[in-house]
């Protein structure tokens, strides 16, 4: 596969000028209608022909690997040959490429808490998708999930601005790596800005009801710092706030992200933001008038609106905007481009990109971060199991052998792309796969439960826009016979491994939850096999937190396994035999009823009563927990200083010590709680963490930072300060207050 030669005669072409120089070069060049085309991004699995032939589009989407070669040869009939940005959402790896490797969803990589291995996962995601031929993923996500019932829980990294903002800091640094002209570089997308994930009733883009205030306390920060560290692209989220869709919001897009915050990077709507204004929001009449406000709001690339094309043009048309008003859309595109080499390398996808996607050493690495995605939320002294020791292992659950639900979504399985609906069998290990590779164990299986069917939508298969409508999902009754076997595998076993959780058809757009519980015949399993007698591992294998049964209060272990991706299964038995020790951290607490929505640990104080009178507030799990197989006692927590100036920052010591028998890493987390503010704010906030390694017995002076320039709240103005006054610092190892120990600071 190689690459076209461009004849070197005109000033753009020539890679001696400056980006600058070829822009303006090639702008003065370009017709109303290709610059109106540069800002295209269009679905690949249309009509390539006529996006880039008639239209002119810009970039393409959801491209197999022979349209992106297809889209080449076509662009290499146009009249000035501009390359095409290829773009696809490769979020937990290259998603949609067959072979690939994907690890665990970002939800469950938040759980590792580590920002350098998810910085080296991105790394090793922007290798594989750099070789095979895509420029951009829309990638990562920053969104604060509040709301359980949400379809796109497992998107986000959790429930924490500070910990979200680390992540994703981490994860653009991978994807962008060295900057653009690496070819091993991708262009990376924070999104969806702002406040998309905060909708009605969990309901997937329903209108955010969200001040101004509120954004800029907690959805907001995660975006600024991505912004300031030069995130390439934002990507617009579809929801209206206080009526006015994100595609046109000044005040966010021109004042806040543009103005304050002096981003410079490139726009992208989501799917059909621009159409959506017309035939869903019904806030525009008709496409001219919708693609003249999208422009001048800002807006550079247009995600699969093809009208916008004609929109535009009749918006010059009817004088709703000057012809100019697409050069500065254009000419940010082209720079893009530009920057990547696209003129002198349209970055094909590579002959030998075989050896690099889905390698070994990817295959290592994704190990690696399944082991750290996984957390440990109760343990009666069950685990870890004996290795060596004879054991007979009684797997059951509908998810103990299911390796493509095991990837999540925005994988193989997912649907969202038409050219594959699996990734290959053999790359990925399944919970069942991997205990039964374990030693002297003797491993049994029974499914004992199915989760769902699906009945078609009576509405229809398509949405207005011809967008599939996900079809509905009916539990499966509890099934005696399946039960029966599972049960009589368990009166034999020494232990019972139980696999539950969600499927793909409860996860994603579109695909919010009413109920959080584990659906279809699983609980009921539960229920019988934890009724045996027989000590059962509870393993949750679920794209976000779920309710468990009662029963599971008499289960002797239960882990959380966030869609683990391709090694999932065999980090899980590493873990309960004891070859691995748990580490990963809660990045969202877990609800024990639905009806607790929502569940974050950083509410604002002020209440009358701190319960249901039916149930309390208090998550099942909260912010921050998971156990390791050993314990570990904080001590000592002191301040270098207790009076400090704004521009000082808050140094403590505390001690951190492994009392058990077992190594651990410990996050140890260090909240600040302001005592006293102008507005209400939240009682404690992330504000750092450090991870230590400990061996049995060993105990470290673990030293914390705090600047207390972070020491912020938003006043009733909108604007982030340091309010003088009682501070506490507060450390330990989860949000749960019990758990934290604390010392008071003043802030003159
Ligand atoms: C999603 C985005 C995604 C885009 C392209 C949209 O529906 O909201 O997150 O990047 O589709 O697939």
């Amino acid at each position: 596969m190689t690459s076209p030669t461009l004849t070197t005669a005109l000033p753009y072409q020539d890679p001696a000028l400056s980006i600058d120089e070829r822009v303006a070069d090639l702008l003065g060049r370009m017709t109303l209608e290709e610059k109106v085309g540069q800002m295209l991004q269009l679905d690949a699995r249309d009509d390539l022909d006529d996006h880039v032939l008639r239209r002119h589009a810009g970039s393409i989407l959801h491209t197999s690997p022979e349209r992106i070669l297809r889209a080449n040869d076509l662009t290499a009939q146009t009249r000035l040959r501009i390359p095409l940005l290829v773009a696809e959402d490769c979020i937990h790896g290259h998603s949609f490429w067959p072979g690939a490797t994907i690890y665990p969803t970002q939800l469950g990589m938040a759980a590792s808490w580590d920002a350098e291995l998810v910085e080296r996962v991105a790394r090793a995601t922007a290798e594989e998708v750099a070789v095979t031929g895509i420029h951009w993923t829309f990638s990562p996500v920053l969104c604060i999930a509040r709301d359980l019932r949400w379809g796109r829980v497992d998107e986000s990294f959790g429930e924490d601005p500070f910990l979200i903002g680390e992540l994703a800091s981490a994860m653009v640094r991978g994807y962008q790596g060295d900057g653009l002209d690496d070819p091993t570089a991708v262009l990376a997308t924070a999104k969806h800005f702002a406040g998309y994930s905060e909708t009605q009733g969990g309901r997937d883009a329903s209108e955010a009801d969200i001040s101004r205030r509120k954004l800029r306390s907690w959805f907001l920060p995660p975006f600024e710092r991505v912004a300031r560290e030069g995130c390439r692209v934002f990507m617009l989220g579809y929801q209206t706030m206080d009526g006015i869709p994100i595609t046109t919001n000044d005040w966010l897009l021109t004042d806040v992200l543009r103005g304050e915050w002096g981003y410079t990077g490139t726009l992208v709507t989501d799917w059909d933001n621009v159409g959506r204004m017309v035939w869903e929001q019904h806030v525009q009449p008709d496409y001219a008038h919708a693609s003249a406000a999208a422009t001048r709001a800002g807006n550079d690339m247009i995600m699969t609106t093809p009208r916008f094309f004609e929109g535009a043009l009749e918006a010059v048309e009817r004088g709703l905007l000057p012809a100019d008003a697409f050069d500065a859309a254009a000419a940010r595109i082209l720079t893009l481009k530009f920057e990547l080499g696209l003129f002198e390398d349209p970055r094909l996808p590579r002959d030998d990109l075989d050896e690099i996607v889905g390698s070994a050493a990817h295959a290592e690495l994704n190990l690696e971060i399944a082991r750290r995605s996984i957390v440990l939320l109760e343990n009666d002294g069950v685990l870890p199991l004996d290795a060596a020791a004879p054991t007979k292992v009684a797997v059951v659950g509908p998810l103990a052998d299911d390796a493509q639900t095991q990837l999540g979504d925005w994988a193989g399985g997912s649907g969202q792309a038409g050219w594959l609906d699996s990734q290959p069998r053999e790359m990925i290990t399944t919970v069942l796969d991997g205990l039964s590779g374990v030693g002297g164990w003797e491993v049994s299986h029974a499914r004992g439960a199915d989760i769902l069917t699906l009945e078609d939508d009576p509405q229809g298969a398509l949405f207005p826009d011809g967008q599939p409508r996900p079809r509905i999902v009916k539990p499966c009754a509890p099934d005696e016979a399946l039960i029966a076997e599972a049960v009589a595998a368990a009166e034999t076993a020494d232990v019972v491994v139980a696999v539950v959780g969600d499927r793909i058809e409860l996860v994603g757009e579109g695909r919010s939850t009413a109920t959080l519980e584990l659906i279809g015949g699983q609980n009921a399993l539960l229920d019988a096999v934890i009724a045996t007698g027989t000590p059962v591992v509870v393993v949750l294998m679920a794209s976000k937190p779920l309710v468990l049964p009662a029963s599971v209060s008499q289960a002797a272990a239960v882990i959380w396994a966030a869609s683990p991706g391709m090694q999932g299964g065999r980090a899980i038995a590493e873990i309960i035999a004891g070859e691995v020790e748990p580490s990963g951290r809660l990045p969202i607490s877990f609800a024990r009823h639905v009806g607790q929505q929502p569940t974050y640990y950083n509410q604002i104080r002020g209440q009358h009563g701190d319960r249901y009178a039916d149930l309390t507030q208090a998550p099942a799990w909260g912010f921050g927990e998971g156990l390791s197989y050993t314990t570990v006692a904080y001590s000592d927590l002191a301040l270098e200083r207790s009076e400090l100036g704004r521009d000082d920052i808050v140094v403590g010591h505390v001690t951190v010590t492994n009392t058990g028998s077992r190594p651990v890493r410990e996050t140890v987390q260090v909240y600040v709680r302001d005592a006293v503010t102008s507005v209400s704010w939240t009682d404690r906030e992330l504000k750092t963490y450090r991870q230590v390694d400990l061996a049995p017995g060993e105990s470290a002076r673990v030293r914390v930072e705090v600047p207390v320039a972070d020491c912020t709240i938003v006043d009733a103005a909108g604007v982030r300060v340091v309010e003088p006054g009682e501070f506490a610092l507060l450390v330990g190892p989860s949000s749960r207050e019990e758990k934290l120990l604390g010392v008071g600071f003043t802030v003159e």
